[in-house]
């Protein structure tokens, strides 16, 4: 009877699917079937780090365990209209169902009991009032799901004071730029593995100074992890 009811209010509500917005089927749920074979998933979960190019963008910078990005990221591509829903178009909710579904696909790998903290990387506070919501934490919230990690969305945040730079000495302009991420809760990062959390990774600069920030709270080791990378 339910089905029947859920069939026919798709009649006139149908759902569709936040890939390639064709209607769903029935037992379809949030992305179609096409769309969940076919979308450009990295799989770099497999590489050992020397090959991970998420990895080879902090050569040099600061040390990552483990890079993490669920899918490839294409100019007009789907993955960039997936990112556009979650960023401007109010659906956070799709941040957390990939979240989900990468965390079922890193369920069956030693990935699963890798990380002690999940940590999103902290939205500039005037970004957060205006969007209402921080989309690397919906898909933080959604990757937590099978992993044996805890999920931590206020350890990092991001300092609001920019005094003026006009006055200061060179190395105090520095300073100020590079303390734009502060480790709220030491507590919970000291001697342990943190896997950050971003939506798009690419050149990752914001991740090396959030990176850069928990080390110097003596965090064990960072690894990284976004929605996709470009
Ligand atoms: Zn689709």
């Amino acid at each position: 009877m339910k089905q029947l009811l859920q069939d026919f209010l798709n009649l006139f509500f149908p759902d569709c699917c936040y890939s390639c917005q064709g209607i769903l089927l029935a037992r379809e749920k949030s992305i179609c079937t096409s769309c969940r074979a076919n979308l450009p998933f990295t799989h770099i979960h497999k590489l050992n780090p020397e090959q991970n190019p998420v990895c080879q963008k902090f050569f040099g910078k600061i040390p990552i365990r483990f890079g993490l990005a669920f899918l490839k990221f294409t100019k007009s591509g789907k993955v960039q209209r997936m990112l556009h829903q979650i960023k401007y178009q109010n659906q956070p909710e799709l941040a957390q169902i990939l979240g989900e579904w990468y965390s079922s696909e890193l369920q069956s790998t030693s990935l699963q009991s890798a990380f002690d903290v999940i940590i999103p990387v902290p939205l500039h506070p005037k970004k957060l009032k205006i969007r209402g919501y921080n989309q690397s934490e919906y898909f933080g919230r959604g990757l937590v799901k099978y992993l044996s990690s805890i999920f931590e969305p206020s350890a990092l945040v991001r300092t609001t004071a920019t005094a003026t730079q006009t006055k200061k000495s060179r190395l105090e302009r520095w300073e100020n730029v590079a303390r734009v991420f502060e480790v709220a809760k030491p507590e919970l990062v000291r001697n342990k593995h943190i896997l950050l959390i971003d939506d798009v990774i690419t050149t990752g600069s914001t991740l090396e100074a959030c990176g850069q920030a928990l080390l110097e709270a003596e965090a064990l080791s960072v690894s990284v992890a976004a929605i996709a990378m470009a």
